[in-house]
């Protein structure tokens, strides 16, 4: 299994850092290689200088022109791309009506829209091609709501209906379409969170810490690395006729 991705080339979105740095990894090390992209140049580069496989290319996923052409510039480099990860996003939670439309429209754009110009782009490739995985990182608060987290709950609810709505549009074709449903993960999203549930919330960060940790039901924060086996689990011989699902790796959490 090992060389079960030689010779494809994935794009994972966010990839520089947490969860799409590990699933960056898993990937590479199945034979993989793997454009990883973020809007900072910096962990992308530090990324690619410390795993081989890795290939940087900073872009933003909310600048529909500079992602096309970002897209292209890797094509180029590296071949269509067959594995497409829009992991790319953004969280932050604010009681309903505090959510002002620039706050809203900003969530959106990244988790939203970003997730459909990379996997519009990506497509065009993969269309190409005679395999492709499609895998979103939505979340946990893709299937159930989360409190003080409308707008962050509303954008991912809406990546799993176009994983889902894409899924039917293309059955039967070689492209399967998957997004992934992760409850807390131990990554810079949730250290940032941290310090603002605490803040709203008026407890300590310690008290914060722990209400992700028991919404996980086994008690902790997930690792990266077990929601990237969950994306490399889609890459691999078998899984094929997974296709428009909702995988969670949340620790049990209902
Ligand atoms: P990180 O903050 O480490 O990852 C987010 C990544 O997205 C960063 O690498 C960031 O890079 C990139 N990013 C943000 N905005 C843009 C943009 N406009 N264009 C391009 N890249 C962008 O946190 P996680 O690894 O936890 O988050 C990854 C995904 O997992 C997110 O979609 C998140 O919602 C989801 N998730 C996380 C959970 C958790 O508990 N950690 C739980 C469930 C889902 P840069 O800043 O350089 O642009």
């Amino acid at each position: 299994m090992a060389d079960a991705l030689q010779g494809r080339h994935a794009l994972v979105t966010g990839g520089g850092t947490g969860i799409g740095l590990a699933i960056a990894r898993a990937l590479a090390d199945h034979g993989a290689q793997v454009t990883i992209t973020g809007r900072r140049a910096e962990p992308l580069e530090q990324a690619a200088a410390q795993h081989p496989g890795l290939h940087p290319a900073a872009m933003d996923v909310t600048d529909e022109d500079g992602l096309r052409a970002g897209i292209e510039a890797a094509v180029e480099a590296r071949g269509p791309v067959q594995v497409c990860v829009a992991n790319a996003g953004i969280a932050e939670g604010r009681s309903f009506t505090r959510n002002d439309l620039e706050f809203w429209n900003r969530i959106m754009e990244t988790n939203v829209t970003g997730a459909f110009l990379t996997v519009r782009e990506c497509l065009r490739s993969m269309d190409g091609t005679d395999w492709g995985r499609v895998i979103a990182v939505s979340s946990i608060a893709g299937l159930r709501g989360l409190k003080g987290g409308s707008a962050y709950t509303a954008s991912k609810h809406a990546v799993i209906g176009m994983i889902r709505a894409l899924s039917e549009e293309r059955m039967g074709g070689p492209i399967t379409f998957n997004a992934l449903c992760p409850g807390y993960v131990d990554t810079p999203i949730v250290t940032r969170n941290t310090s603002s549930i605490a803040e709203r919330a008026g407890i300590s960060q310690e008290a914060a810490l722990k209400v992700m940790t028991d919404a996980n039901r086994h008690g902790r924060l997930l690792e990266p690395e077990e929601v990237a086996a969950a994306a490399l689990w889609l890459c691999l011989p078998g899984s094929q006729s997974v296709n428009g699902q909702t995988i969670e790796i949340a620790g049990g959490q209902v």
